[in-house]
């Protein structure tokens, strides 16, 4: 998957570089570019904001900026000016010619992005993200974008954050984990919170058996496959209920049933 990050602040996007989507990176599953948005404005003082028509606090960002940039990364398909990250000679995977990419756009006032949505990223070939920072991106840019490519608005939850780079962070995360290769250990993404059975996940413990007069419970420790299934599912149903409500009242019985049966 290729993956372009549009920010006034490259730096911003420095942990891309580390754990495993650092790794998946260097293994050619991901394919990170990052563009410096102030590349395209084309004054002396690389101007990327104006005051807002209407009046207001604030500056808003400017659509012809953004347009030129987003022109440019869906027409190039390879590197425009960039961090030094992965060039098309690196070797590492790019979209086959004449591939669009899927525009998202952070914005408090987006789709809630979820593991639905991570699902369908994950399934895209290239992702172009445009981080918005002020009071965000003049709306004519994401309406002239809808025109030739798909475009996602998301938000990553209901509070406000200075600009769109730590959404993309927390997006690319969420969908670089799902790309096959990435997470080390394909079972670890069966039975996640959030997974095909809606549910949260059950408490996990590791060694030792008792910690601070806290013990692991003894299920876990009987080696009896069968009967630590069913904690699992237990304790699974039981969190769900008690922190997120809302989840029991979309989880298809039909799913639950069938994984009871598989244990
Ligand atoms: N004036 C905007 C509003 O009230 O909807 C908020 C602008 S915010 C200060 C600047 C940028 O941060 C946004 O353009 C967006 O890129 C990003 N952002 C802020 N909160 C976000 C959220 N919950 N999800 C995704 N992106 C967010």
């Amino acid at each position: 998957m290729r993956v372009d990050v549009v920010t006034i602040f490259p730096d911003y996007l420095a942990p891309l570089e580390l754990s495993l989507v650092g790794k998946a990176r260097r293994a050619g599953v991901l394919d990170v570019r990052v563009h410096d948005l102030r590349e395209w404005a084309d004054d002396r003082h690389r101007t990327v904001d104006d005051t807002p028509y209407g009046g207001g606090a604030g500056m808003v960002m400017k659509p012809d900026v953004w347009g030129e940039a987003l022109d440019d990364v869906v027409a190039s398909g390879t590197a425009t000016p960039d961090d030094g990250a992965a060039t098309p000679d690196d070797g590492v995977a790019t979209p086959d010619d004449g591939r669009r990419p899927r525009l998202v756009v952070p914005t408090p006032s987006g789709r809630r992005f979820d593991q639905a949505c991570a699902h369908e990223f994950a399934a895209e070939p290239w992702l172009v993200f445009a981080c918005g920072r002020y009071e965000g991106i003049d709306e004519r840019f994401v309406d002239d974008a809808a025109n030739r490519i798909p475009v996602t608005e998301v938000s990553i939850g209901d509070y406000v954050l200075n600009g769109g780079e730590v959404a993309a962070l927390v997006v690319v995360e969420a969908v670089a984990r799902l790309l096959p290769g990435v997470v080390g250990n394909p079972d670890s993404l069966v039975e996640e919170s959030h997974g095909v059975d809606g549910l949260l996940e059950y408490p996990v413990y590791t060694k030792p058996p008792s910690w601070r007069g806290l013990d692991v419970p003894d299920v876990l420790l009987s080696g009896h496959h069968g009967k630590v299934a069913r904690w699992r599912r237990d304790e699974a149903l039981r969190r769900t209920a008690q922190r997120r409500p809302d989840l029991i009242d979309r989880i298809d019985p039909e799913r639950l049933d069938a994984h009871d049966r598989a244990v």
